[in-house]
């Protein structure tokens, strides 16, 4: 098995040149093409001999991903992308456009495991995890076909970002790295569904990124109802977690509620929810569920969504309502799938 050359840190790539008996300019050089130019093989790394090429062609290989299908939303030019992985599986990305720049929804996984119930990525189980590479080649393939700056990140897309630890963390050291893409650690959210113990994990890394945590229930029947994970680390459990989390980071933890229409929103859940997380340093983000057609769920009327809003806000919470964008091409929270040559 080749190496995947452009998941190696810095220092990795050093140490790996140094074995080939080159001095460690070189390591910046190649780090460079990877990172900064982006190039997609190794005969674009024009500073270097053919010699070198060759070498580094025999030993490494960079993972790229191509547009296999690309999707504009005609209301907000939201743009959904289907790339094609080097092993020919499929993971979905979301390029959105903020005043404050774009933002890239990534994948982690191709598909999930988690089995939420609102949820269409994780239909059809998980395949596999991705690389650090294999993330980052999904902002570095946006930037080129979109001819934009990425310059927010969340990982929200297909997959538990947690389930995948290393190779997120990975992702995180290399996307913000000075000599690499060079993304603020402020302008990256981690979304997770709770698993409690790579929580504990992320906090001693110390990292300015936003955590996202999907809560979506105040207790443990209405969650393990909701998201299998509850039954393994439940309400009170996760938000140990997350109360560590923070005094470990000193961040605001970002708690996220899709609201499903006679499930999970009624004044009652309000309320209990405000229970829960009071005196937390938290922010609240409703988001009205996506239909996916398989799940049945939907969504709360914007009337529940802002009276919810109101009894959180009553109790001294903060909250806002997440803006659906790309809502004609399916490219809204829990929308985006595995999807297959057969075309799905
Ligand atoms: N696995 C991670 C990140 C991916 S999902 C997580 O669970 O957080 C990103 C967010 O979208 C999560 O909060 C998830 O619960 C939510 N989501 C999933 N399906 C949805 C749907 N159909 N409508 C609205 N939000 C959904």
């Amino acid at each position: 098995m080749l190496t995947d050359i452009r998941s190696l840190l810095p220092e990795e790539l050093t140490a790996v040149c140094k074995e080939m008996g080159l001095p460690a300019f070189r390591a910046k050089q190649i780090f460079r093409w990877l990172h900064v130019d982006c190039v997609d093989s190794f005969d674009e790394m024009t500073n270097l001999s053919l010699k070198l090429r060759e070498e580094l062609q025999a030993r490494f290989e960079i993972f790229n991903c191509t547009i296999e299908n690309k999707q504009v939303s005609v209301y907000d030019s939201t743009v959904k992308y289907l790339f094609r992985l080097h092993d020919g599986e499929f993971v979905e990305s979301v390029l959105m456009k903020y005043k404050y720049g774009y933002s890239l929804c990534v994948s982690s996984q191709v598909g999930c495991r988690m089995g939420c119930t609102f949820c269409a990525s994780t239909l059809g189980g998980v395949v596999r995890s991705l690389t650090a590479s294999e993330i980052l080649a999904q902002i570095i393939a946006a930037q080129k076909d979109a001819l934009v700056r990425v310059s927010h990140v969340v990982m929200m897309g297909m997959g538990e970002p947690l389930d995948n630890y290393d190779n997120t963390l990975r992702f995180l050291q290399l996307a913000s790295h000075a000599d690499g893409l060079n993304l603020s650690m402020r302008n990256i959210s981690l979304s997770t569904c709770g698993i409690v113990p790579n929580i504990y994990r992320l906090a001693e890394e110390k990292l300015q990124l936003t955590l996202s945590v999907s809560l979506h229930a105040p207790n443990d029947a209405l969650r393990s109802s909701m998201m299998p994970v509850n039954k393994k680390w439940n309400v009170d459990t996760l938000l140990a977690s997350c109360r560590e989390y923070i005094e470990k980071t000193s961040r605001r933890i970002s708690f996220e509620y899709s609201m499903v229409r006679g499930v999970n929103d009624s004044d009652d859940c309000a309320r209990e929810l405000a229970k829960k997380l009071k005196g937390m340093l938290c922010h609240i983000n409703l988001i009205p569920v996506n239909a996916v057609d398989e799940t049945g769920c939907v969504g709360s009327t914007p009337q529940r969504v802002q009276q919810f809003a109101a009894i959180l806000e009553s109790c001294g919470l903060t909250v806002t309502v997440r803006r659906t964008l790309g809502a004609d091409i399916d490219a809204a929270c829990g929308q985006l799938r595995k999807k297959k040559m057969k075309g799905e």
